[in-house]
């Protein structure tokens, strides 16, 4: 079907190196499965201090931003976050509430042009109870979705490897961010 952006698992397959070398480019450190960052190690705090390159950021506001995740449930799973380390959606300011809406729709735009998806999962997982894998810095997930994506719940549970370079992915992504909205 035109438009799957469907990667060739079997040529992955034969270079047993490549998931290695998947995230070796990006000094951004996230954590262990159930661990939580310290407030001073926080991962979303430190990501804009870094290059884009470095931190996997496509764009950049003056509130929040927006970089890759770097345990993706699909290609192309973005994050938005405030620069402020703040926990709760609830505590953001009217500002920060209006730019991550507003990073959120043009990131819906560039996924739907670049990566040619058919539909999204949109959320904030607000507390460790909850789901979130760094429950001290808020962070809204943007997951593009595919007709044929069936294996996005075997993701969850940590099964499907993503075949495709991040670096490759985010580089695709911020060329498609629209330049009146990238700082
Ligand atoms: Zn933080």
């Amino acid at each position: 079907m035109d438009g799957v952006p469907a990667e060739a698992g079997e040529r992955f397959a034969a270079v047993p190196d490549a998931f290695q070398r998947l995230w070796t480019p990006h000094r951004l450190v996230y954590i262990e499965h159930g661990q939580q960052p310290h407030d001073d190690a926080c991962p979303f705090c430190r990501a804009p201090e870094l290059s884009d390159e470095e931190s996997l950021i496509v764009a950049r506001g003056e509130h929040a931003y927006v970089l890759l995740n770097l345990y993706p449930y699909n290609s192309g799973h973005l994050l938005v976050c405030p620069y402020r380390h703040i926990a709760q959606y609830d505590e953001a300011t009217p500002e920060e509430v209006a730019e991550i809406g507003e990073l959120t729709q043009t990131a819906m735009r560039v996924l739907r042009t670049a990566a040619r998806c058919d539909g999204f999962n949109l959320g904030m997982n607000q507390g460790r109870i909850a789901g979130a894998g760094i429950a001290g810095h808020l962070h809204q997930h943007i997951v593009p979705r595919w007709a044929l994506d069936a294996n996005f719940f075997p993701i969850i549970a940590g099964t499907k490897a993503i075949p495709r370079l991040l670096g490759e992915t985010r580089a695709e992504i911020a060329s498609a961010w629209p330049s009146g909205a990238r700082r």
